[in-house]
């Protein structure tokens, strides 16, 4: 299994500068919000980039059964870089943060 965090998995990850709420444009050093959802087979896909004006803090439409995550992080160059875990719907067991 792994047991790397979802933070971890997606830290460096591309994505898009426009807000998906709002369609800002997001620069190099802005504080976003982003959501992920885990699949079996690709593991944590990157789903939503939002600016820090819209981004949620926590799982408001959770999906059932999906493991999903919140996550903060800088935008860098079109990278996510700094993710930190802000809310996830399957809450872990121990070994997260
Ligand atoms: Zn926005």
């Amino acid at each position: 299994m792994n047991s790397s965090t979802p933070a971890e998995r997606l830290n460096g990850t591309r994505t898009g500068h426009i807000c998906d709420r709002c369609n800002k444009s997001i620069r190099t050093g802005d504080l976003v919000r982003a959501y992920a959802t885990y699949y079996d087979h690709d593991g944590w896909m990157l789903r939503r980039t939002w600016c820090e004006d819209c981004g949620d803090s926590t799982i408001n439409e959770s999906t059932d059964g999906a493991d999903e995550v919140i996550l903060e992080a800088v935008f860098w160059n079109h990278r996510l870089v700094s993710v930190e875990t802000r809310d996830r719907s399957r809450p872990t067991t121990g070994v997260e943060q």
